[in-house]
């Protein structure tokens, strides 16, 4: 598997993401978007990460 640099000034769990870096808890890009899907946003579940593109085939990372 393609091995990806981990960017730990971005901290991620999102392994079903295609730029996480798999092998630890950090996105692998330089880096990202936050946006949020709310029109008035009062707690961090109103945020997304806009850069995430789903992993094809699932998660590959662990297990
Ligand atoms: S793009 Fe966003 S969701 Fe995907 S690994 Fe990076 S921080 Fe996580």
């Amino acid at each position: 598997m393609e091995k990806k640099h981990a960017n730990h000034n971005i901290a991620c769990t999102v392994t079903q993401c295609k730029n996480h870096c798999c092998d630890a808890d950090y996105c692998a890009l330089d880096r990202i978007q936050v946006g949020t899907h709310e029109a008035d946003p009062t707690v961090c579940e109103c945020t997304d990460c806009r850069s995430f593109e789903r992993k094809e085939g699932g998660c590959d990372c662990r297990g």
